[in-house]
């Protein structure tokens, strides 16, 4: 029914600024040198290496030593979280994180309790908070380190971070902030969140796939995930991606740059959304009404499938995207939406629209002039 897509998933990947892409280019044609390598054209390499990391330093408030590129988010939170468990061991074996992380975060604590960890999900509030007390409460003589996501992927919600690190500074518990969904969003200062972990990936804000970032605070001990060579200081071996290390700091930094021209606009829109969709009978907002990613319009509809709203939109050429994750035939609804306490005959008709800084009044209106009409379908049919 349409040829032109309208993108409303930005959360899942973003398309390649060309202007990162025009920073790549030349490491993914004449300057293919190893960074490792001594002659020039090797050097070459590792200099544009040194000026991205110094570049993201200066960024998110750091020194360029705390920086190392990795190969994806999911990376970068791995390398946290059993980097620090593995490190400190010997100090306990508790991990502290919440009920709505990705599953690069909850996948990796359960992987962690195989090796004698034990991990405390918290619980958030309705609309996917997780609160500081509950982080105080949770801390134990045996807990080596809190991590927890600055603002969630599914429903948009920023936590207090913030507060939560002065907690943990306190206490003298490391904290892991995974920033993949806030980093093309919010401000990334590491001092002001009391973070001494942040993890990053360069696909959510512009930049290529398959490229993260890790900072840990000067003196926090991680153990490397991966061995073979001292690339990064030995904290993560493997020849670098030097086209997409160079492309993720320009897409950094061009999304920082740009925030306070693309925030109010992309929150506009997302606020326009907000108000149509929600004139649909039986459907709401989930996450927070306004600590939420500027980004991100998410809903829940009562007695539909998320799934099949997702399959009726794509014939009009809108790309969008539900909780819900079909396994084996039968549709499970997301955890995050289960942490939030929606009940079943809701938790499975989610959609998340996250808006991208090419998206217009225009895409807007579309989804707003089909999707009524397409809940609607579904729901009969389903009923
Ligand atoms: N953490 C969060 C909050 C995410 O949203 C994602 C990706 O969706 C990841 C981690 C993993 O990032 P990557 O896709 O780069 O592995």
């Amino acid at each position: 029914m349409s040829e032109h897509t309208i993108y409303l998933d930005h959360a899942a990947t973003t398309p390649l600024d060309r202007r990162v892409l025009d920073a790549m280019m030349p490491y993914l044609t004449n300057e293919y040198g190893n960074a490792s390598s001594i002659y020039a054209l090797g050097r070459r390499a590792m200099q544009a290496i040194d000026g991205a990391r110094e570049q993201v330093a200066s960024i998110i408030n750091c020194r360029p030593t705390e920086i190392s590129f990795v190969g994806c988010g999911s990376e970068s939170d791995n390398l946290a979280i059993k980097g620090i468990a593995f490190a400190s061991q010997k100090k306990g074996k508790h991990i502290i994180t919440s009920s709505v992380e990705h599953h690069a975060v909850l996948h990796t604590c359960q992987y962690l309790e195989r090796f004698g960890f034990t991990t405390t999900y918290l619980p958030v509030d309705e609309y996917g908070r997780v609160h500081p007390d509950d982080v105080a409460r949770a801390i134990t003589d045996q807990t080596v380190l809190v991590s927890l996501m600055y603002a969630n992927n599914e429903i948009g919600t920023i936590e207090p971070i913030e507060e939560i690190g002065r907690i943990c500074r306190e206490r003298k518990v490391p904290l892991h902030v995974d920033a993949v969904q806030a980093g093309g969003a919010l401000p990334i200062d590491v001092k002001a969140l009391n973070a001494d972990l942040l993890s990053l990936s360069a696909h959510k804000f512009y930049g290529p796939k398959g490229v993260g970032m890790i900072y840990v605070r000067q003196g926090v001990r991680i153990l490397p995930q991966l061995q073979g060579g001292s690339q990064e200081r030995g904290r993560r071996a493997g020849t670098e991606n030097v086209a997409g290390i160079v492309g993720a700091a320009e897409a950094l930094r061009l999304a920082q740059e740009e925030l306070p021209e693309v925030t109010p606009r992309v929150r506009a829109l997302r606020d326009q959304l907000i108000e149509g969709v929600l004139t649909i009978p039986r459907s709401r907002l989930t996450g927070h009404p306004t600590d939420r990613l500027p980004n991100n319009a998410s809903f829940a509809f009562e007695g539909v499938e998320g799934e099949s709203i997702l399959l009726s939109l794509d014939l009009y050429g809108i790309a969008a995207s539900t909780g819900s994750a079909c396994t084996s035939g039968s549709v499970e609804p997301s955890h995050v939406l289960v942490a939030l306490g929606l009940s079943p005959a809701w938790q499975r008709g989610s959609l998340r629209l996250t808006l991208g800084k090419e998206n217009t009044r225009e895409d807007v209106e579309k989804v707003l002039s089909v999707l009524p009409g397409v809940v609607e379908k579904v729901r009969n049919l389903g009923e």
